[in-house]
């Protein structure tokens, strides 16, 4: 469905991602999992095009999006930092998107409110985000982003700024979602709880490349080398 091919991405002489190739069926949570500095961020701006590769291609749905600017793209990203519209209601945050593209106030109408309903923040819709708790935010961002339906959207550590308890229940709330609407995510994080817990597949990166690719039970069962096991937790 999405598919990597050989991406290279240099920054002056260091290089920061090695040939990395991902394949992402539809309708699947896929993880990026390693440690601070390893690419995991550069990947994902690579795939949503807000960065370009020195090297390599990329497919989606069969079709080479590779030069194509990311609007174009039909893929949404979400951030650490909420990056919501602060003198915006939440309403009117959610339906931008939707507001962009032209639609009629009556499909946007029913649309936010399906999506208000489906992060349980019906109450808060005329609330504006410096209102809200920081797992309220981050609702609101998801939701953003998962209106306009991207064929795939791609989160950046999205959890990682909420305190645990929070974090816990975006984590479970965000896989729901992702399985109920059949959504395809890249999702990254440096937290292995947090990868075992969401995932259908995690790729664990070091150093610019993917050295182990699984599902969850895989990596821990088998790691291929220290370093996954290390990350994932267990050693044989
Ligand atoms: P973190 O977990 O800390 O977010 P990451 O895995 O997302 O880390 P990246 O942000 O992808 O890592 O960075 C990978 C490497 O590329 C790092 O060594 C970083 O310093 C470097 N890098 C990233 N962006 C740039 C840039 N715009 N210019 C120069 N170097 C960069
Ligand atoms: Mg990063």
């Amino acid at each position: 469905f999405l598919q990597v091919e050989k991406l290279e991405m240099w920054f002056g002489k260091q290089q920061v991602l090695k040939n990395v190739d991902l394949s992402v069926e539809q309708g699947k949570l896929v993880t990026l999992l390693g440690p601070s500095g390893c690419g995991k961020s550069t990947l994902l701006r690579l795939i949503s095009g807000l960065e370009t590769a020195n090297g390599g291609n990329l497919y989606l749905d069969g079709k080479d999006i590779s030069k194509q600017s990311a609007q174009n793209r039909d893929i949404s990203m979400v951030f650490q930092s909420y990056a919501l519209f602060p003198n915006m209601t939440v309403y009117d945050n959610i339906s931008y998107g939707l507001r962009v593209q032209k639609l009629d106030k009556k499909t946007i109408h029913q649309k936010v409110m399906t999506m208000l309903s489906l992060i349980h923040l019906e109450e808060k819709s005329a609330a504006f985000p410096s209102d809200l708790s920081g797992g309220q935010q981050q609702r609101v961002s998801l939701a953003r982003a998962l209106i306009v339906e991207p064929k795939v959207l791609l989160l950046d550590e999205p959890l990682s700024a909420l305190d645990a308890q929070i974090r816990k229940e975006l984590q479970l709330e965000l896989r729901t979602l992702q399985q109920e609407l059949g959504m395809t995510m890249i999702f990254v994080t440096h937290d292995q709880e947090e990868a075992m817990l969401i995932s259908d597949t995690i790729h664990v990166m070091h150093d610019g490349e993917i050295v182990q690719s699984g599902t969850p039970e895989e990596l821990y069962s088998y790691p291929k080398n220290d370093f996954v096991a290390s990350f994932i937790g267990h050693y044989n």
